[in-house]
């Protein structure tokens, strides 16, 4: 059996973290749902997978996708620029409510060279961060293309999405505040939830990680409960970790 170290004691949601700003976030309730922690406090036995989510993260190449990553998968920064080949991603354990589950985030090239992989990336995401460069207008301008075709592989009525300025650390104040303005408006026209974070000083990028995989794990646990109707709830969790095997896939194009 594939078994796993146990989570990091950092990686530990015990209840849902704060949005950015209530401006921006169509969840500003800011307790977990009351019967998702009934149903993780249930027996944790069963066979349903839901506790692992794919995240998928798109906008246009060097706003910063890869670096987001890394600053919370590995606590790194680096400055010098490294194309994404291909697809690429990584599963970040947490446990949630007591619950093991984990993120899968997707990262990739620019799609504009790897189309043909393009529906298989954006395929079966639980969310969707669209991220722009707050120190480049026309990122923001781009975010609401990608997220269009993301959301052509998904369907709407269960897919989180996210939009996440990056660079803070670049942007003037005047010009932060203009580009966030911007930003919360679109968040609200394409129903996402907005975030200013720094890949480089780290700001905000635990917070945010940590809401999203709080919002999706509270998602698919509610979806689940729908699904079982009647069952028991300590039936509907489950360890499929167990049975996951961490290997990491890259695809080549083309
Ligand atoms: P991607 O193409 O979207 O994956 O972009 P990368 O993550 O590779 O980043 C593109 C460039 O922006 C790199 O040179 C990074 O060092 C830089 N970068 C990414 N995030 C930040 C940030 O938060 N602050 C600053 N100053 N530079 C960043
Ligand atoms: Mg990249």
């Amino acid at each position: 059996k594939n078994m796993l170290p146990p989570v990091r004691r950092d990686r530990i949601i015990a209840q849902l973290p704060e949005c950015f700003t209530p401006a921006a976030a169509l969840h500003t309730k800011d307790v977990f749902h009351a019967q998702v922690k009934a149903a993780c406090q249930g027996q944790k036995t069963g066979a349903v997978g839901f506790n692992i989510a794919k995240v998928i993260v798109v906008g246009d190449v060097a706003v910063g996708k890869t670096c987001l990553i890394s600053r919370f998968c590995k606590d790194s920064f680096d400055k010098n620029y490294k194309a994404t080949i291909g697809v690429d991603f990584e599963m970040e354990r947490f446990e949630v409510l007591g619950v093991p589950f984990s993120l899968q985030l997707w990262d990739t090239a620019g799609q504009e060279r790897f189309k043909c992989i393009a529906s298989t990336y954006y395929r079966g995401a639980q969310a969707i961060i669209v991220v722009f460069d707050l120190s480049c207008v026309t990122s923001l301008d781009n975010a609401r293309q990608w997220l269009e075709d993301a959301m052509k592989e998904n369907d709407p009525s269960s897919v989180l999405l996210f939009l996440v300025g990056t660079k803070k650390d670049l942007s003037s104040p005047d010009q932060l505040a203009y580009m966030e303005l911007e930003a919360i408006r679109l968040s609200e026209e394409i129903r996402a939830e907005y975030w200013t974070v720094s890949a480089k000083s780290g700001e905000s990028i635990r917070e945010f990680f940590f809401r999203v995989a709080s919002l999706t794990f509270e998602a698919n646990v509610l979806a689940e409960l729908e699904k079982s109707g009647s069952r028991r709830v300590g039936d509907i969790i489950s360890n499929t970790e167990e049975e996951y095997k961490p290997t990491k896939r890259k695809a080549t194009c083309c």
